[in-house]
Formats: C-alpha cells, structure tokens, sequence
C-alpha cells in the first residue's frame, strides 16, 4: 500500500492524500503523477489528479480514504506541466484542483480517454481544384479559400466564416472531400513556405536577434500597425517548423480577425495549424489538446486559454497585440495569458515575442529595464507617410448627434474621394440614458447604481451591467410628462444619423448588437472588403486588427471620457485606443487622416499622443506612475467583495485591514468599487500593493488561509485578483 496526493475541484486552498490498495494498484498501469484517478468525495466520486505518490501521509489511518480507480495508463500531464498548473496556482491565489479543471478541455475534466483524436480535413477534388462557376457566392469562396490554403481542419473553415452547409453542399457536388486524420508527421519534411517579402533592415535585425538568441529570451516587438511584425512573427516561426518544434501563437479574438489565420495558412500551407478559441466545441478542444501534446500539431493560433495547452516540443510563443486586456481573464481564475507565457517560454527555454503597435506600461516597463529586449520597427511597410491626427476643439463647434460640422465636411471630402470614413465612439445603444425634459428624470437600473440604455431599434431599454430589460417609458414615471429624450449618444444614433445626412452612402454599423447573429460580422467585413460600405460606424470591435484597405480618415467622437476618469489606467487605455482605431486609416498607400474631437485640446496627455505618438507617451505615462507609486512600478492585487447587505460587504473588507500594518505593504479601502451597486449587489473593494513582489505573495498567501476559515467570506461574495488590469 502506498499514498498519492491529489488535485480535487472544490473550491479549497489545499491538495488531498488518498491510499492505494496493493490489489488496485497491480490490476493497472503502474501509478505516476499526472494521471487521473476516481476518488471517494464526501458522499460524491470525483475525478481527480495524482500529483504525487508517497510512502507516508499526515492524514490518521482510520481517516484516509482509498482511491476507487486508475482512469489513465499513461499521464495526460506531464511533471512540466502541472508545474505550470502549480505555478499558476500558487501566483493567481486560486485552488489548484480548480487551476486544473479550467485548463483541461471538459471531456478530460469529466474522466473520459484523451485518445479520441481523429480531425475532419477538408480539401479540393480535382473538379474541385478548376474552380468551376457556381451560382452560390460563399460556395464559390470557399473553393477559393481551399485552393489558396490547401487541405484544411472543418474547425478552421468554420472560424472562416464557412458553414457546415455550405461545406456539405460542395461536398454533395463532389468538389471538395473529406477526410479523417489521426496524426500528422510534419516534422520529418521541410516545411512548404508560401512567398514572402524580403525584410526591411529593422525587421532582418529583429529576426535575426530572435533567431539566434538562446534559452529563455522575452522580446517587445514594438511596431505601428502595419509596420510587418506579422511578418517577422512569420519569418521566425519558419526556422521553429524548420527545427521541428511546435509554437503558440496567442491572439486576442480570433473571429475578428480571419485574415490573420489565412495569413499563417498561406505561408505555411502543408503545416499542421490548429486554432483555439471559445466557439471550439468540446470534442474540438479534446482534439487540439492531443494533437498538440503528441506533437501532431505544428503551430497553434489561439485565444487567451491556449495557453493551458500541453506541447511536446514547443519552440517559441507569440503573443500579438500583447496590450489587448482579453488576455486577461476577468472572473474566476483571474490570469494574464502574457505573463503566463513569459513563465512558459522560461519553463521551456524558449523564445517569447510580445508584439503591439501599442505596448502596456507592464511590458514597457520590463522593456526599459532589460528584462526584455526591445526590437523597433518604426517604419509602415507599405506605406511611406505616417497618418495626421488633428485635435478638433468641441468647445463652441456646432454639432449633429454628437459629430461637429467641421468633421462632417472633412468626411464629404474623403467620401468624394471614393474612401471609406470610419466613425468611431465606443458606446453601443441609441443613448445612455433618457431624460426628462420637464424634471430632469433619468433612465436608470433598478438593480444597479447606473443609467439604462435606450435601444431603439428594438424598442427597449437595457442596463449594460446587469442585462436587465424594461419598457420604454412614454410619460416621465417621476412628473407623468411625455416630454421624454435621449440623452448622449451611442452608436445606433451615429448610424442613422450618417444614413440620414449621407443618404446615397451606405453606413455599416459594427458593434456588440450589430453581429450578435452568427455570420454577421463576417459578412459586415466582407461588405467592407468588397467596397460596398462606405462609412463604417463602430465600437472597439472596429479597432481591432482588422484591414480596411480604403479607409482614408477616422473619426473619434469621444475623447474626453477617458481623460478624467477615477481608474489610473484609464489614460493608458484611452492612449491605446486611440492609436489603434487610427491605426485602422491609411493601410495601402496613403497616410491617413485622423481626427479627435475633444473639449480639452491643450490636455498634455493628447498634446503628447498628437505631437509625438504612443511610444513617447508610454514612456512619459510610465515616469507619472513612478512618481504616484502605481504599478507597473509597484505590484497589486485587489480584493473584491459584493453582496446585498452593505455592511457585511463592508465588515468582510474591514477584517482584512490588519490592526498593526505589515512591513512592505499598503492597503487601501475598503472603498466602493467603481459601480457601486450592479444586480442588487454592493461592491466594495481593499487594494494592496508592495515594492517587492515576494512580500505582497507572502502577504496573499496568508490572507488566502484566513479567508478559507473567516465566517464573514461565507457571507459575501469575494475574489482576488492579482495584478488586476482595472478598478
Ligand atoms: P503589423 O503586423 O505590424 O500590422 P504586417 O506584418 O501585417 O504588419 O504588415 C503590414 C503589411 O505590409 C502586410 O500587408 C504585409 O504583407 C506587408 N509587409 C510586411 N513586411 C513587408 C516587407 N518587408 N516588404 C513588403 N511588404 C511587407
Ligand atoms: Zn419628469
Ligand atoms: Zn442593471
């Protein structure tokens, strides 16, 4: 008889210790770590497991439990890989078992066999392959699609845009086949590479110094969009398949943007490339999940949770758009996949490129310090000039739903021109609120401390934090007036505004509500791609990696309401936004133009982004948070706690503070979180912030044993979140 210790999923800070019965133990493959095991839980089984096997436990003879079964014959963790689950864990303040059960693909939570990996390949007959006429559009891109990219996963063409039906259409018509693939031995040919640009000097350098670093190395690739860090991504991707060994390619949404992945399969087009993302459906996720483990899989393009993803071999991770805050997960396991990755690439002695036209000051910060090399590409591939901005100040300017007339008539310009105009304001909806104009009442939520949002196209009012519904009002329910109005702006009234003023031009909306139907964006872009759209009107969905060829001039409607806002990141954000979305004009040839309005023109920070763009403002962002003693140059972690009787929520923080402050460490609040009241909920939040790293963990570390025996946590809901990327 022997002992193992174990990961369970509960909600518990701690491991458990089980024994084997010599009789099981022979009935199997011999036990090690990283297998899973079925164990007697309460009165529940539970799948768990083994982290390690022991000769000895803690726990009294007549207490411990024997484990029912062995699941696996062979570990479906490697030790490598629970360390990273360990590590996680440990630095996230979450319960290991639980670290675990997020990062597998649920059909490996649930005790099922790793080994169903077969993957459906689509490709092109050769009638397929002459590109017949076809009366159907999407059928005839998708002939198009397969003979640009060769052979192709059923899980890639769907994260085209391509639907099972059109697949079994073609299919029908025998012009595409399908086939089942169990393996794929890439490694032992060299890789088919499509054509490709020859370098310009600065990104030959960072090539070549990413190429022959050696071991564990973080590179920041910073680059305005369009500068070709794709391409250097690429290029030094190609010497990784060429060695034979795997890459993680982390993008912040990969339905947003198609071309990126075409991009990968074009260069690459016999190459294994599996993507990752939240429409996989669970058999999807188990078949990436073992392609990549035995190395069937070449290079992985994915989502922020891809980082859990086992690799045999793995020789270089990239991350894109490394600012983009959806690599952090904002519930549960609250981790950032950027840093993971640095944890990753140090695991496996690997390379790390961390790519953005738009570095976070954390990134910088490590950059400036020489924890990460710095590589600059500070030329635009393709086009010469760089785009103008121009400050427009609000202040006096007559306006229309919010767009000054002097914005209106540069726009007439670029539209006479045959270009696309991009609108831009990132708040969805028709108006923020209603008001009454009789006494001044406002829409607000019921559950929440904040407004209701008018929809007007269908006709109702919701609150954007709670998702609660309710009727429009047709009298004022304080004054009984009918005199009721939107209130502010949103993009539902940009878009019929510019319909009305524009209307021989078609306006294309593009935000949460416009593509909530499946396909839709797609077929937005294609609209935008294809020249139909002329003035594209958008939310941050718009800012986000996408290639607007003809796009000429970006407007930018609301400026203002990151510079004065109680988080201290806002500024940064704002700055990021607002390089991005320009970052959208002026893609194929000509410098664009990009207007901000505003009612602070002479504000230092625009002053700074205007005159001498992102990268000078970073770094002066980054002396203000020196000085106020804000991360990134000291870490933090926030405790948040909500429940709907306020005391307690207050009580619960309260307890925490201890009475005789701890050396190295400072606490802030309990202070009302930014809303204070979402879904009936108070929320309440403790900063806590250190110098030194080790001190704030050792701090946390205690605070989390407290917490699993303090009675007032049992009466709230709390979290913790490590290196919290908003207030
Ligand atoms: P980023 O990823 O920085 O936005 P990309 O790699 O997408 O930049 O490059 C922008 C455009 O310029 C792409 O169309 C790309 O094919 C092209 N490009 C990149 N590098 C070169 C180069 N060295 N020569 C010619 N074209 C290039
Ligand atoms: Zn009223
Ligand atoms: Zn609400």
């Amino acid at each position: 008889m022997y002992f193992v210790e174990v990961a369970i999923k509960v909600p518990l800070p701690r491991t458990f210790d089980y024994k084997v019965d010599s009789q099981l133990g022979e009935a199997s493959a011999p036990l090690k770590p990283g297998m899973r095991v079925l164990v007697p839980f309460g009165n529940q089984r539970k799948v768990a497991v083994v982290l390690a096997l022991k000769t000895t436990t803690e726990v009294p003879e007549n207490k411990i439990k024997a484990i029912f079964e062995i699941i696996d014959d062979t570990p479906i963790l490697s030790a490598e890989h629970i360390e990273l689950l360990r590590f996680t864990a440990r630095y996230y303040c979450y319960p290991l078992g639980e670290t675990i059960h997020i990062a597998l693909p649920s059909a490996l939570r649930q005790g099922e066999s790793p080994d169903k990996t077969s993957i459906n390949m689509v490709a092109l007959t050769e009638k397929g392959a002459l590109l017949p006429s076809l009366k159907a559009k999407t059928q005839l891109n998708l002939l198009k699609q397969l003979s640009q990219s060769g052979k192709s996963s059923l899980t890639e063409l769907k994260a085209l845009g391509f639907s099972k039906k059109t697949i079994d259409s073609l299919i029908d018509k025998a012009l595409i086949t399908q086939s089942i693939e169990h393996d794929n031995h890439w490694q032992s040919v060299a890789p088919t590479v499509g054509s490709k640009p020859t370098l310009n000097k600065e990104q030959a350098v960072a090539c070549t110094t990413i190429n022959q670093s050696s071991g564990f190395s973080s590179f920041l690739l910073e680059g305005v969009t369009g500068s070709g860090k794709t391409e250097v991504y690429l290029q030094c991707l190609e010497e990784v398949l060429k060695r034979g060994e795997q890459a993680l390619v982390l993008v912040p949404e990969i339905g947003l943007t198609p071309q990126t992945v075409n991009r990968f399969r074009r260069r690459f087009p016999d190459t294994p490339i599996m993507l990752w993302h939240s429409a996989l459906t669970d058999n999807e996720r188990l078949q990436t999940w073992r392609f990549c483990e035995k190395a069937s899989c070449a290079i992985v393009i994915g989502t922020r949770s891809s980082i859990f993803l086992p690799f045999l071999k793995l020789g270089m991770i990239v991350v894109d758009e490394e600012h983009d805050s959806s690599f952090k997960q904002q519930d549960t396991l609250r981790y950032h996949a950027r840093d993971l990755a640095a944890y990753r690439a140090y695991q496996h002695k690997i390379p790390l490129i961390l790519g953005s036209a738009t570095p976070a000051l954390e990134t910088l910060h490590k950059a400036i310090n020489n924890k990460y090399q710095l590589l600059s590409l500070t030329e635009r591939a393709q086009t010469a000039t760089d785009n103008q901005f121009k400050l427009l100040d609000m202040k006096g300017q007559p306006d229309q739903a919010g767009i000054a007339h002097a914005s209106l008539a540069t726009m007439r310009q670029h539209l006479k021109r045959g270009k696309q105009v991009m609108v831009f304001l990132n708040r969805r909806g028709f108006s923020p609120t209603l008001i009454c104009h009789e006494c001044g009442w406002l829409s607000e939520c019921k559950r929440c401390s904040t407004s209701a949002t008018f929809h007007k196209a269908i006709g109702q009012m919701i609150c954007h934090h709670c998702g609660e519904q309710y009727h429009v009002p047709h009298q004022c329910p304080d004054c009984g007036s009918t005199q009721i109005f939107p209130n502010g702006k949103g993009t539902e009234q940009i878009e019929e505004f510019l319909s009305s003023e524009f209307p021989q031009t078609p306006v294309t909306r593009i935000d949460r509500d416009s593509t909530r139907r499946k396909g839709s964006l797609e077929k937005a872009l294609d609209e935008i791609n294809l020249g139909g759209a002329r003035i594209l009107v958008g939310t941050q969905m718009l800012a986000k990696g996408h290639h607007f060829a003809d796009v000429s001039l970006v407007v930018i409607l609301d400026v203002d309401s990151g510079l004065y806002s109680c988080d201290f990141r806002a500024t940064e954000h704002l700055a990021q936004l607002v390089t991005q979305v320009a970052g959208r004009a002026g893609r194929s040839g000509e410098a664009g133009q990009v207007l901000l309005q505003t009612h602070f023109p002479e504000h230092p920070l625009l002053q700074d982004l205007v005159n001498n763009g992102y990268q000078d403002f970073a770094r002066f962002a980054l002396r203000e948070r020196e000085d106020a003693d804000l991360p990134p140059i000291t870490n933090m972690a926030i405790v948040r706690a909500q429940g709907h009787n306020i005391k307690q929520v207050v009580d619960f923080l309260t307890d925490l503070v201890p009475v005789s402050g701890v050396t190295g460490i400072q606490l802030l609040g309990p202070i009302p979180a930014p809303l204070e009241k979402v879904a009936g909920m108070y929320r309440f939040q403790l900063h806590i912030q250190a110098q030194d790293r080790r001190v704030l963990h050792q701090y946390l570390a205690q605070m989390v044993d407290y917490l699993s025996t303090s009675k007032l946590a049992q009466k709230v809901r709390w979290s913790l979140d490590v290196d919290p990327i908003d207030m």
